[in-house]
């Protein structure tokens, strides 16, 4: 497994000798074995820097233990931590947006806050890349839910490697992506990392979770499934040249990069400030 991170990270292209890495860490076992081993790979060169990124989303009963195991990991490995919380930087947390958001799931909105909180965080201490720690299983989850959206091109506009020759955003990477979600929980126990492993209380997404079934049940008929899935998303990518590049404009109301007048993060926010 440490072969083939290394292997995904040389092909792609994901780091430079001297490249300041923002680890987006939950606490759960994908990111703390992303922490693990980029932090293995780093100390083969001494001008590159990591530092572990944690959101607080607002959740409680649920993140503060995350948190917790992100610091005890961060102690360990000699890594610098940075947290920040949606309520810091947008005046509310998921817990907020689930009790306003009239029964319906808080993801959507938890998922791009989270994005932006990131992005934030990597700005503030000069990150050069933000590392996420998505596997295989949420890549092949995640094309086919944007099928079932009617958003193809989202799936043309993602990949292991995020670059923005437009210099709009910090780069981002998914050195994870190539690597099944069972290897990387043995992997996390024979380290003995330990990792979050109950649920958040606002639950996923409906759709996500029947994904996920199905796939699994793919993979058990028909091994390679998952695989079979980035492999065709690659090749649409290959094939699609410009399509990932549309035209960006700063947001009207924070300044980020949007296709839109607003980024999503604002639309959303104003939609449950109301
Ligand atoms: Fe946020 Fe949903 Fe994930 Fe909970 S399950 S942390 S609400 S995205
Ligand atoms: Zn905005």
């Amino acid at each position: 497994m440490e072969d083939r991170f290394r292997r995904t990270v040389v092909k792609h292209h994901m780091l430079e000798y001297d490249d300041h890495v923002a680890v987006a860490v939950s606490g759960g076992k994908d990111s703390l074995t992303l922490l693990n081993l980029l932090v293995k790979l780093e100390d083969r060169f001494p001008r590159s820097r990591i530092t572990a990124v944690c959101v607080d989303e607002g959740i409680d009963g649920y993140r503060g233990e995350a948190l917790e195991l992100a610091r005890i990991m961060c102690t360990k490995l000699g890594v610098e931590q940075r947290v920040v919380s949606y309520r810091e930087l947008f005046g509310t947390t998921t817990d907020e947006i689930a009790a306003s958001s009239r029964g319906q799931t808080p993801c959507s909105y938890c998922g791009v806050l989270r994005r932006k909180a990131i992005n934030r965080a990597a700005q503030m201490i000069g990150a050069t890349k933000i590392a996420t720690g998505h596997n295989l299983d949420d890549e092949a989850q995640t094309i086919l839910l944007n099928m079932l959206h009617g958003d193809p091109m989202r799936i043309v506009r993602s990949g292991p490697i995020l670059r923005d020759p437009r210099g709009m955003f910090v780069p981002r990477i998914k050195p994870l992506y190539d690597i099944p979600e069972k290897e990387i929980v043995l992997y996390a126990y024979l380290n003995g990392t330990e990792f979050q492993s109950v649920a958040c209380p606002h639950g996923h997404e409906a759709l996500r979770n029947d994904i996920r079934s199905f796939l699994n049940q793919m993979e058990q008929k028909r091994p390679g499934t998952k695989y079979t899935l980035i492999r065709s998303a690659e090749k649409l990518r290959n094939e699609s040249g410009n399509a990932r590049l549309p035209k960006l404009n700063e947001c009207a109301k924070c300044g980020d990069p949007t296709t839109q007048e607003l980024c999503e993060a604002c639309v959303m926010l104003e939609s449950v400030a109301v």
